[in-house]
């Protein structure tokens, strides 16, 4: 029998076609897949007809299969020889648990190795038009959780974060941003502060809402800004504005 192994695969910020070569090898020739909510069906297609999916859903504040579960099932398929795919949204390593996992299975002396993504901060920045690092404008840029592990404001420091950094991109923000409004208002950060609210990125149902950090909870609220969706703020989401106005520039004068 042929040795098991589990491949942790980040799957991309969305649009299907935003996976590498590599962990779409991986989906094409495996046995099993235990997949995440933010993977995308059309990726799920690509295994072989006969490949065992298994959902492991996490909607937010919901776990309808524990980190344990999940840990020992991907053990006990690897051990009967199987070639498994832990699929998981973005990149496994930021901020999905690709560590945590990695651990049990080392523990467990099973084979794994990891398969890298385009994580959703840099995936939604090409697609919206915002650079996270611009010459004379940004940089430097950070990828912060705005919610903690007990489910409240995480603790990151924000008062440092205010200061510190020229891009700051926040996952898992949505259910805290009155709270992260606070947090970098407080601390200084300017309400003049452009930002951006980036919902479903990469994909065809994308929705990018900007404005400044003293608007940000309203205009979540006023556009009923959803999860999956990351905020992101700094004077690089000025960027966008002036290559929007360009492309438009440019064709005008083309159909013109
Ligand atoms: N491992 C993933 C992140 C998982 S945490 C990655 O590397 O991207 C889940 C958070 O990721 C969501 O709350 C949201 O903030 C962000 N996210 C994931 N996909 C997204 C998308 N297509 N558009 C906007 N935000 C996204």
């Amino acid at each position: 029998m042929s040795r098991g192994l589990v491949s942790i695969v980040g799957a991309g910020p969305g649009d299907p076609d935003l996976i590498t070569v590599k962990a779409l090898k991986r989906i094409q020739s495996a046995d099993v897949i235990m997949y995440d909510r933010l993977v995308n069906d059309q990726l799920l297609a690509e295994a072989p007809e006969g490949a065992l999916r298994i959902y492991c859903g996490k909607a937010p504040g919901l776990h309808s299969m524990n980190q344990e579960m999940i840990g020992r099932m991907l053990a006990a398929h690897a051990a009967e020889g199987k070639q498994v795919v832990r699929l998981k949204g973005g990149d496994p390593f930021i901020f999905g648990r690709g560590g945590e996992e990695a651990l049990v299975l080392a523990e467990a002396g099973i084979a794994f190795d990891i398969i890298p993504g385009i994580t959703s901060a840099v995936g939604t920045s090409a697609s919206s038009l915002i650079p996270l690092t611009h010459r004379g404008v940004a940089s430097s840029f950070a990828c912060v959780t705005g919610t903690g592990s007990d489910g409240s404001i995480s603790s990151v420091r924000w008062d440092l974060l205010a200061h510190s950094v020229d891009t700051l991109v926040i996952y898992m923000g949505i259910s805290q941003l009155p709270q992260i409004q606070h947090e970098l208002l407080h601390h200084g950060k300017s309400g003049s502060t452009p930002i951006a609210l980036i919902e479903r990125g990469t994909t065809s149902e994308e929705r990018i809402i900007t404005g400044t950090l003293a608007e940000l909870h309203a205009l979540a609220l006023l556009h009923q800004v959803n999860n999956p969706a990351l905020i992101m703020v700094g004077e690089s989401v000025l960027v966008r504005e002036q290559l929007l106005q360009m492309q438009q520039a440019a064709n005008a004068s083309m159909t013109g």
